[in-house]
């Protein structure tokens, strides 16, 4: 358990996450308007987002579908019967005065998702419910000193609403579940989960509590727009609320706003209650009535998810969870692990993915698809290892050059001269160069210094440009340092 010491002994952090998700999809959830991202302010609005009196919602039922089938991703339960609620409220942005939303009767229930945690360790934590959900247009403060514009582009698009149960236990936890939700969306295809765009926008709900006492009271952050922010948000607020009870006072349930650029977060409103909102039925709506099988159809289509594939990685690759699980976390990434993988040393290609590669990447700012090493010349380069062409060290210069310039290892090599030398006269030669000129150091040996073998080794292969083959070196060298 993650405990966090205070002045008067030990507290618990207790996290529950409210994460809103951008539904892809081309139309909005009650409108035929568009939804991409980045256009010009109010050019994807039709009346029904403008809310112009009259207008009649109408659901857009490939939404129906993303919802549904993020639902069978989580393994949650899917209600055949949901309802839309009108959820009252006002904001500038929101221009029919209530959001169409979900409240009792949400389309999706109870599911769960398993944290990857340091150290390959997993958890479980609940998923208490899916709903859909409009969302809101946008307030934009920046355009001029004295008015704020509004942009309804964003009004209507389809949000899903994910709501964890308070199972998280630590920042570390939090940023584990947001990061594994946002890998399920990305191989379902329901989200991109893109939170600099604000697809993925998350509320977080802090409490803290002796162990073993009733859960605290929370305050709930809002809108918190990266994973990073997230995890600061939590840390900052569970120090907050640990002070002031620690201090005698009580924790004043509210709504906060994180301030990345001081890394606080600061009280917005009092937490308004769910009946505050007046919710009911939506009359514009009928009930959403799914049937069984066309939800058997969308179960039955589902994509290899995360969870399974890197039980799968770990089964059929003998990877470790950690491995296995930064592998799995990107599509794209698990496709291009398999494609170098097959017919090879697993473990070699994933500490080359995982390593080289994903270090080049994050150099460049690429994603896998934009690698200029495709997975098939990253295999080749390491068939060049295994048969003894060329040794680990050069093949992490060939790696460079072809990160560089895009050709293939074998062709690299052959320019270059960087063969290995197996040659065991041409390597016996330098050793013996190097023995003579070391007496110390073979009497070193000689008394008994094991370690001083790795040093001769050094010297061989600086003398021949790394391209001695260390295993024969390591052999002839003790041969000769024997004798
Ligand atoms: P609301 O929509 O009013 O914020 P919900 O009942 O939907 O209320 O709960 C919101 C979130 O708050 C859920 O993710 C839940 O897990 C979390 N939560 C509830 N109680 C606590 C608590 N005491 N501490 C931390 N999180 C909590
Ligand atoms: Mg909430």
């Amino acid at each position: 358990m993650t405990l966090i010491q205070g002045r008067t002994g030990e507290w618990e952090c207790v996290i529950g996450l409210e994460i809103h998700a951008q539904v892809i999809s081309k139309a909005k959830l009650f409108s035929g308007a568009p939804t991409d991202f980045g256009a010009e302010p109010n050019t994807q609005v039709s009346f029904v987002d403008a809310a112009m009196p009259g207008m009649l919602p109408v659901i857009n039922g490939f939404c129906v579908e993303q919802a549904v089938r993020t639902g069978l991703g989580l393994g949650a339960e899917i209600n055949l019967v949901s309802v839309f609620d009108r959820k009252n409220y006002f904001y500038p942005d929101l221009p029919q005065g209530y959001q169409i939303s979900q409240f009792p009767r949400p389309i999706v229930g109870k599911g769960s998702i398993t944290l990857d945690l340091e150290g390959g360790e997993t958890r479980t934590v609940g998923i208490t419910r899916l709903h859909l959900e409009q969302d809101a247009g946008k307030s934009l403060h920046d355009r001029d000193p004295g008015a704020t514009y509004i942009d309804l582009n964003r009004s209507g698009v389809a949000l899903m609403e994910i709501v964890s149960e308070p199972d998280m236990r630590s920042a570390a936890e939090a940023g584990a579940y947001i990061r594994k939700l946002r890998s399920i969306l990305r191989y379902l295809g329901t989200c991109d989960g893109n939170m600099e765009e604000g697809s993925l926008r998350a509320d977080v709900n802090v409490s803290v509590r002796r162990p073993g006492e009733e859960l605290g009271t929370r305050c709930e952050i809002k809108n918190v727009n990266s994973v990073r922010f997230v995890q600061q948000a939590i840390e900052y607020e569970a120090s907050r609320q640990i002070d002031i009870i620690e201090d005698g006072g009580e924790i004043a349930q509210e709504t906060r706003l994180f301030d990345p650029s001081r890394g606080e977060t600061r009280a917005m409103r009092t937490k308004e209650e769910s009946h505050d909102y007046r919710y009911f039925p939506d009359p514009d709506l009928l009930p959403l009535e799914l049937d069984a099988d066309w939800v058997a159809g969308i179960k039955a289509s589902l994509p290899e998810l995360p969870e399974a594939k890197k039980a799968r990685f770990m089964a059929d690759f003998d990877l470790n969870a950690y491995d296995a699980g930064v592998l799995v976390a990107e599509r794209e990434t698990a496709e291009y692990f398999e494609a170098v993988a097959e017919g090879r040393d697993a473990k070699a290609c994933a500490n080359w993915v995982t390593g080289d590669l994903f270090a080049a990447l994050n150099k460049a700012g690429l994603g896998i698809t934009d690698a200029p090493v495709t997975a098939s010349s990253l295999g080749a380069l390491i068939d060049l290892i295994d048969d003894g062409t060329i040794s680990r060290r050069i093949a992490k210069e060939v790696f460079e050059t072809m990160w560089r310039t895009g050709n293939d290892a074998a062709a690299i090599v052959a320019e270059k001269g960087l063969e290995q030398i197996s040659d065991t006269a041409a390597i016996e030669a330098e050793i013996d160069t190097i023995i003579a000129a070391n007496p110390g150091q073979v009497a070193e040996f000689k008394g008994g210094n094991e370690k001083v073998i790795g040093w001769f080794v050094g010297q061989v292969m600086k003398a021949t440009g790394g391209k001695a083959n260390p295993k024969t070196v390591n052999e002839i060298l003790r041969k000769k340092l024997a004798d």
